[in-house]
């Protein structure tokens, strides 16, 4: 989704001017790149409304920058759409507070439940979790492990008594031994079902939670938004906790849950491990969206130093697998113009500060660069894994320079691939988030 939005705001970032046909040509493409990313229909539309009739105001027309003035106005919608602000969790004014965590089957609320009591056990409280799950096979067992690696205890009753009456007896052994919140894990199911719907009420009714909180797997898309409708109509939610955000995911679950349901997303699940759960944040989260890293200023930057024709190739050559000496040489001629090599490699998405410091480009070091490029064959520029110690020897003699610099270039390069290709995975991986299954 990220890659898509950027693509068509990219095009307006460089402009000038806007036109109203501009305007249209490219929110028809956030659209699409919306309703692929498996966003809800409903939302897309109010969403791209919005942004027109901001966008037409005369004052953004007509300003210096209209481009950017629309990429503002499409990171401030997309943060609305995701709840304005971040949104805590309540505590009840008698003790323990209970929070139920409900649910499909395997969209990590078991997981969730864990993360949630060491995050507030990390926050001075005191959280008993109880093994609600009677149904999948070693549903307790996973919540008793979970409790110990967090040494937060743990409440079962077995998988032979109803969960209505665990969820009781949970609360009252929670009173006894001074827990002052109380995590409910309940079943799943793998399909929304009355039985499943039944058995929440009846929980719902006994212990009245604090919080009823919807777990949901970020990465099913427009299955999401459903279960959520759904849930929230039958249940009634108080919150939504977004899980598995760390992987694959398309953008879209996070984005229309919340518009759909109106109820907040309060954390989300970033990996398997029980530390992974952060505090939802809509307007980082729209940013994430909107740009990993910082491809907007990397396009932009370039765009202001060479025309839009060579920073597309050079966009491409970036992605590209094939990637050889010679566009190594004609990438460096190139980005010479647009400052320092530490500072743009910086900006692409996934390169961080150590990596750049492993690769130590100075640019002084470039002329000499070029010089060894120039001084290698075709053959060799396109496999420079044929370049053994007398074509080293020979290379170091045409450059002028010396056979240790011919090796650490080589071994930069073989560096600088391997990051150019974590950024191209990493791409295609968002591509893969925005397209329909
Ligand atoms: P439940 O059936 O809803 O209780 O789901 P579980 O808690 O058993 O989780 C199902 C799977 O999802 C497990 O393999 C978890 O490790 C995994 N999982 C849960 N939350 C996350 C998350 O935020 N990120 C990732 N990558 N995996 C998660
Ligand atoms: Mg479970």
């Amino acid at each position: 989704l990220a890659d898509k939005l950027q693509n068509a705001l990219s095009k307006l970032k460089s402009k000038g001017k806007v036109t109203e046909q501009d305007l249209k040509e490219v929110m028809r493409e956030v659209k699409l790149a919306l309703l692929e990313a498996d966003v809800n229909f409903k939302v897309v539309k109010d969403f791209i409304k919005t942004i027109k009739e901001r966008a037409i105001g005369s004052e953004v027309m007509e300003s210096l920058t209209p481009g950017q003035q629309i990429i503002k106005i499409v990171n401030e919608e997309l943060t609305t759409l995701m709840g304005t602000s971040q949104s805590k969790l309540t505590f009840s004014s008698n003790p323990p507070t209970v929070y139920m965590l409900v649910g499909l089957q395997g969209v990590g609320k078991t997981t969730t439940a864990g993360k949630l009591g060491g995050y507030l056990k990390k926050n001075g409280k005191k959280p008993l979790l109880v093994a609600g799950d009677v149904y999948r096979p070693a549903a307790i067992k996973q919540l008793q492990v979970v409790g110990k690696q967090l040494d937060i205890p743990v409440f079962n009753m077995g998988d032979k008594v109803n969960p209505v009456n665990i969820a009781k007896a949970g609360v009252e052994h929670a009173i006894k031994h001074g827990n002052d919140i109380v995590i409910l894990d309940t079943a799943g199911r793998l399909h929304i079902d009355e039985n499943l719907m039944d058995e929440l009420e009846g929980i719902k009714k006994e212990v009245r939670p604090q919080e009823i909180i919807l777990v949901v797997d970020a990465m099913t898309g427009q299955d999401a938004v459903n279960v959520a409708e759904n849930f929230n109509a039958k249940l009634g939610i108080d919150g939504i906790i977004l899980t598995k955000l760390d992987g694959d995911t398309r953008g879209g679950a996070a984005l229309s849950v919340r518009s759909v349901t109106q109820k907040p997303i309060k954390f989300a699940g970033m990996g398997e491990k029980l530390s992974d759960l952060e505090p939802f944040h809509p307007d980082r989260m729209a940013s994430r969206i909107l740009g990993m890293g910082d491809v907007l200023s990397l396009i932009e930057k370039a765009q202001a130093n060479f025309d839009e024709k060579k920073a597309m190739e050079l966009e491409k050559r970036i992605k590209s697998q094939e990637f050889s000496f010679e566009d190594f040489l004609d990438q460096l001629q190139q980005m010479k113009s647009m400052g320092p090599m530490n500072q743009i490699l910086e900006m692409i998405p996934g390169v961080n500060s150590k990596q750049l410091k492993n690769l130590d480009i100075d640019d002084k070091e470039l002329v000499h660069i070029e010089a060894i490029i120039q001084s290698m064959t075709p053959a060799e520029r396109r496999n420079p894994s044929i370049i053994n110690g007398s074509r080293r020897k020979r290379i170091a003699k045409g450059s002028g320079t010396s056979v240790q610099k011919i090796n650490s270039l080589l071994k930069q390069f073989a560096q600088t691939k391997k990051m150019m290709k974590q950024f191209s995975d990493m791409e295609k991986n968002m591509k893969k988030g925005g397209k329909m299954k």
